[in-house]
């Protein structure tokens, strides 16, 4: 193995390789052509890389990162770059490829009768979905940000999303990966089995690794019956706890039709309509609290909206819900929706924020919503919070902004102060700092400060068994050790 880039020869000299490996179209080294992928999705983080690598298949993969071992380059595996942990962009400008998975986005197969679906890693999370739908089936990872993010990405962050509750996270949707290994080797273990106990679960350890471990090329993914009726619905409570309520009402009449269960607190609502014009007020009055539900079934879209009338009239009778639209049809469905998924969107125009992604039992999401509301406001009196999440999963994004008349970035510079509050509960309360987002460069500090110190040392030991060079996005998800 030859010395880092620096003193084993110019960056021409490398660079050269990287175009004979991958052709001229593969290789950008333009500041101009490489800005999207310098940046991260908020545009907080920002570090021009040393080239940005384009492969189109697998294989250009493979002699991508075998360039980078034998010339110690670090190198930043790179999806659609909407991951919120700045885990995809450079840690050091200047030092580190970027290699962009989206020119490997093919569909390789799709066995409707074994309910799977092959695709390459580069694959737009939305063309997935819409594959499925083709075939009648349905692959049910949804976020906000599906019509960018990729399948790659998303396996690599073990994303979660608003179907959660129903389907589990993305490591419950794979059953086979192809992956490119530190040294350039490929690992071919694209199975499209529901049972094979032949030794570890190698995939698993791949799954959420945020691209520190290898390289995700290719995934069998599981496909399920399709949905053929559904049925939304939006609400209001008073308060979280009431929330809680409704979900357990819900599944309790409905058991896993529930497929969505939303929170979001009235000021999300409120920099929505100030920040993205085309979004009205659902109802004449404001509530403090909304619910956003989805229920979904192989048949039978007058039973699911007689199900949902039914809690929703016991709820308020009961005075958890004051009130609530079922969507009438389709469109009216997608657009309330459409007003969750543009919340993050809207805060990243209205303001930068301290933003945790944490997880609680679902018993103690009111509790805590509640008491980190408290010691925010004692401590920074004037704070602007907004809650909203997947309630079903536990899971809450909490965020905090200064004061509309002070200045937000002091706030920002106090993030260490805002985390040690919010997350010290999350973790008193038996939670995650880190529920769905991961832990990229951002939150790398907060893994040292609470994982045990003998969960650091096997992620470590992990990690140098499978990247000993420490190529593999350096300066994410692990503290040096
Ligand atoms: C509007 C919006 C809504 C969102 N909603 C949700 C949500 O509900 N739930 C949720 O979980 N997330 C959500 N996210 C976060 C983000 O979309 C997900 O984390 C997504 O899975 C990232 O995919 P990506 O392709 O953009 O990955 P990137 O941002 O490109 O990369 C993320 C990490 O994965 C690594 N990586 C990327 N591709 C590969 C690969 N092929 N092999 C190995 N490592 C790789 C990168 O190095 C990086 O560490 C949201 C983001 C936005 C902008």
């Amino acid at each position: 193995m030859s010395d880092s880039p620096a003193a084993s020869g110019t960056r021409e000299a490398l660079l050269t390789r990287f175009v004979h490996a991958l052709g001229p179209a593969g290789v950008l080294t333009e500041t101009a052509d490489m800005a999207p992928y310098a940046a991260d999705w908020r545009g907080r983080v920002r570090a021009e890389p040393l080239a940005v690598l384009r492969p189109s298949t697998s294989a250009e993969v493979a002699a991508a990162v075998r360039i980078c071992a034998q010339t110690r380059t670090p190198l930043v595996a790179q999806g659609g770059n909407t991951g919120q942990c700045a885990g995809a962009v450079a840690s050091v400008a200047r030092a580190q490829v970027i290699v962009s998975l989206s020119r490997l986005n093919r569909i390789r197969a799709l066995d409707a009768q074994n309910d799977t679906i092959t695709v390459e890693a580069g694959c737009v999370l939305a063309r997935v979905q819409e594959a499925a739908t083709a075939a009648d089936r349905l692959f049910p990872l949804s976020l906000g940000a599906e019509g960018s993010c990729q399948i790659g990405g998303n396996l690599a962050t073990n994303a979660g999303g608003t179907a959660v509750l129903r389907y589990g996270n993305a490591r419950d949707l794979v059953l086979g990966l192809e992956v490119v290994l530190a040294d350039g080797s490929m690992w071919d273990g694209l199975r499209a089995l529901r049972k094979d106990n032949t030794g570890y679960d190698l995939k698993q350890l791949f799954l959420g690794s945020e691209g520190t471990l290898g390289v995700i090329t290719a995934a069998v993914l599981k496909l399920f019956a399709a949905p053929k009726a559904a049925c939304t619905a939006l609400f209001s409570v008073s308060e979280p706890a009431a929330a809680v309520t409704m979900l357990n009402r819900f599944r309790a009449r409905c058991g896993d039709r529930l497929t969505g269960f939303e929170l979001m607190s009235r000021p999300c609502l409120d920099i929505l309509f100030k920040q993205i014009a085309r979004f009205r007020d659902p109802f004449p009055t404001r509530y403090p609290w909304y619910v956003l539900a989805e229920l979904r079934d192989t048949h039978g879209a007058d039973e699911l909206r007689t199900m949902v009338e039914s809690v929703l009239d016991a709820g308020m009778r009961e005075r958890h819900v004051q009130d609530a639209i079922v969507a009438r049809s389709q469109a009216q469905a997608e657009q309330l929706w459409r007003m969750r998924e543009e919340i993050p969107e809207a805060n990243r125009r209205e303001a930068p924020w301290v933003r945790h992604d944490v997880a609680v039992p679902v018993s103690r999401i009111a509790e805590f919503i509640e008491r980190a509301s408290e010691a925010l406001r004692a401590r920074f009196p004037g704070i602007r919070i907004v809650a909203f999440g997947h309630v079903g999963d536990g899971n809450i994004h909490f965020n905090a902004t200064a004061a509309a008349d002070h200045d937000a970035e002091a706030f920002i510079a106090r993030q260490h102060d805002v985390y040690a509050l919010v997350h010290d509960l999350v973790m008193a309360l038996g939670g995650s700092f880190s529920a769905e987002h991961g832990i990229g460069l951002v939150k790398v500090d907060q893994l040292a400060r609470y994982k045990s110190p003998i969960e650091l040392a096997l992620m470590q030991r992990i990690k140098g068994a499978l990247d000993p060079i420490g190529i593999l996005n350096p300066g994410k998800v692990l503290p040096p050790s």
